[in-house]
């Protein structure tokens, strides 16, 4: 627990939803009423408006031949694949389960493309057949493809996932430079180029992405730079031009006391500079970014029901019947060095004063279960209803549900 969260209110103002009478709105429904019509506590609701207001603010700031991919395993949710697919370019997925809602999703498979340590042969075997976009991450990888293009007949798409020669500065989850499992090391690369050229690969380009969560501008202009000068030199050794430059994303949403929602225009402009060399070094290539949690974190609220009150020495405890089962990002367990409480509100409770500093936790036998440590709030009972904000990435899938065996959240597109 830290002490920057500790007595804090609602701490980050998530003026993407708005209340009426007392209740928060979720697509215009009233909470209580939409609680009703999913028949249960604890759900996920998603904002299909603001999904479709975040597309296209971002296509506002973006050059106009910057490609928008959503990297769907911030938000699996198969409705919400079949939204953002009508609103973005393409879809990047990370398992063969993934692709099956990519595809359902009518998405082309010209659009699809496919990352991930560790993909397994019939993974690629589907990837193969289903034409899509293959991001290579090892030489086992192009040595399987060659044998499954050899027999099949069929052609393989690839692109080369690259490890990076630097680090995305700031950024809260690091998935480049340095040793990692994702994709080859920079310089091996050419090597594998070759591979590629001889087992006749389709080549199309390069897939390069340094991190997530990031929400400094100047961080992230300086790796898309720096990905983009990485790329010129990597293409050097290519079997074929460069049809498509996946340059990553990593576009944070503020969760905490203190963070602002990212300033997009310098980025829009640093992309437009790269979009203007990429037009003589890679002509025709498609530029891409790759975003999942900043497309719909912010659209997605997890709700869950007060179940008991109790006081233990002095402290008040608000036990809710959903927790770290459903939503592990909340409860700080996913991959946060210090646990810092997510914006919560008591969503039938919204005009009310803030009145009592409490502790929201989950009804599992362990102390990780927590939704808000030490929080000033407006007094609640059992039976108002605990939103957590900032739930629509990383939230349902990534949780281990199974865990106790209390029952499954719902999620709904609202
Ligand atoms: C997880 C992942 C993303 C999405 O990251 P966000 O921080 O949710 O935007 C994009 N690309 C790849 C390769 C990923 O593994």
């Amino acid at each position: 627990m830290s002490d920057a969260s500790r007595d804090k209110p609602v701490h980050v103002a998530m003026d993407q939803f708005q209340s009426a009478d007392g209740e928060l709105l979720i697509g215009g429904i009233p909470l209580r009423r939409l609680a009703e019509r999913v028949g249960q506590t604890p759900f996920y609701a998603y904002d299909r408006g603001l999904l479709s207001q975040r597309v296209a603010e971002l296509r506002g700031v973006l050059p106009a031949g910057i490609k928008i991919h959503f990297a769907m395993k911030a938000n699996p949710m198969p409705a919400v694949v079949d939204h953002m697919a009508r609103l973005v370019d393409g879809i990047d997925v990370a398992s063969g389960r993934e692709l099956k809602i990519a595809l359902d999703s009518g998405t082309n498979p010209r659009d699809i493309s496919f990352a991930g340590p560790g993909k397994r042969h019939e993974e690629l075997r589907q990837a193969v057949a289903a034409g899509i976009l293959i991001n290579v991450e090892s030489f086992r990888e192009v040595a399987e493809l060659a044998a499954i293009r050899q027999e099949s007949g069929w052609p393989v798409r690839v692109a080369v996932r690259v490890n990076p020669d630097f680090e995305l500065k700031s950024s809260g989850m690091k998935m480049g430079g340095g040793p990692k499992q994702f994709g080859v090391d920079a310089e091996k690369v050419p090597d594998l180029l070759a591979d590629i050229g001889r087992a006749g690969l389709a080549f199309e380009g390069f897939h390069l992405f340094a991190g997530s969560q990031n929400l400094r501008p100047d961080a992230i202009i300086e790796a898309q730079r720096k990905c983009f000068d990485l790329a010129v030199r990597l293409a050097e050794d290519a079997p074929a031009p460069v049809k498509f430059l996946n340059l990553g994303g990593g576009f944070g949403i503020p969760y905490f006391p203190g963070e602002q929602r990212l300033d997009l225009t310098a980025i829009g402009a640093n992309l437009k500079a790269i979009e203007e060399e990429a037009a003589s070094k890679f002509p025709g290539a498609e530029i891409v970014i790759e975003l999942g949690r900043y497309l719909v974190g912010e659209a997605g609220v997890y709700v869950c029901k007060i179940v008991d009150r109790k006081d233990s020495r002095g402290h008040t405890f608000l036990v809710a019947d959903g927790g770290l089962h459903h939503h592990l990002s909340a409860s700080g367990n996913f991959g946060q060095v210090i646990r810092k409480n997510y914006p919560v509100a008591i969503g039938d409770r919204m005009s009310e004063p803030t009145g009592e500093t409490v502790s929201i936790v989950g009804p599992l036998c362990t102390p990780l279960d927590i939704l808000a440590d030490r929080m000033l709030l407006p007094d609640a009972q059992p039976g108002n209803l605990v939103v957590i904000f900032q739930s629509g990435a990383y939230g349902a899938s990534a949780s281990p549900q199974t865990f106790l065996d209390h029952p499954r959240v719902v999620e709904i597109l609202v």
